[in-house]
């Protein structure tokens, strides 16, 4: 029997209104790009499958809840606040998000979005990289208008969430919806066929 996904991640996509959360998504789950986002007829609930190698599809589910094990944190580099990148904001929302998903672990990765606003740009992306660095995040810059790196986004933090559930960093449990075992038995890999990365946020 194929498998059809090995697991079921739950993802969180937060950042501040406006920066481009619904359009990412969008561009991501239906491929397209929704000049007008209008929030009273709002989704909150997305899925897609990945294939983050030949035969290992993950279903991703991006909920507006903490019980997940990846979020996505989006700022966008043109502002309008440049200090959405600075270290004492990164921090903030990071001990916040920490504080909610406790006791579980979870993924993070850094969003620099509206990346083809370059005109426009108020961070330069060394600078966002080294502060991602600093936190243990992978950052990437994307764009929902002309769809660069959102697929890489999302794949890339999938990925980082497998290494991570194969090494047991992140356990799936009863009664807990931010990873789930596939839809066939035996489908868990173990922790040496796992690609290793270089760098991780787990808190
Ligand atoms: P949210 O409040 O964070 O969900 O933001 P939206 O997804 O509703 O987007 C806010 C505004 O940013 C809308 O006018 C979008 O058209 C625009 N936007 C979103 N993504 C992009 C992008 O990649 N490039 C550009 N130039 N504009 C974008």
């Amino acid at each position: 029997m194929e498998t059809i996904w090995l697991y079921q991640f739950r993802l969180i996509v937060i950042g501040d209104s406006t920066v481009g959360k619904s359009c990412l998504i969008r561009r991501f789950t239906e491929g397209r790009f929704a000049q007008v986002s209008d929030p009273t007829v709002g989704v909150d609930f997305f899925s897609r499958l990945v294939e983050i190698e030949p035969g290992k599809r993950i279903k991703l589910q991006i909920w507006d809840t903490w019980v997940c094990c990846g979020c996505c944190s989006v700022v966008s580099c043109s502002g309008p606040s440049p200090g959405l990148l600075r270290n004492t904001n990164i921090h903030d929302w990071l001990e916040e998000a920490k504080s909610h998903v406790q006791p579980h672990n979870i993924v993070f990765l850094l969003v620099g979005h509206k990346c083809d606003l370059e005109a426009q740009r108020q961070v330069t992306r060394q600078e966002a990289e080294k502060l991602a660095g600093v936190y243990g995040m992978h950052y990437v810059e994307t764009s929902a208008r002309d769809a660069i790196n959102v697929e890489k986004a999302f794949v890339d933090l999938t990925r980082d969430i497998f290494e991570l559930v194969g090494r047991g960093d992140i356990q799936i449990q009863e009664g807990w919806e931010g990873v789930k075992s596939g839809l066939v038995p035996n489908t868990v890999h173990s922790s040496e066929e796992v690609t290793k990365g270089d760098r991780r946020c787990l808190c």
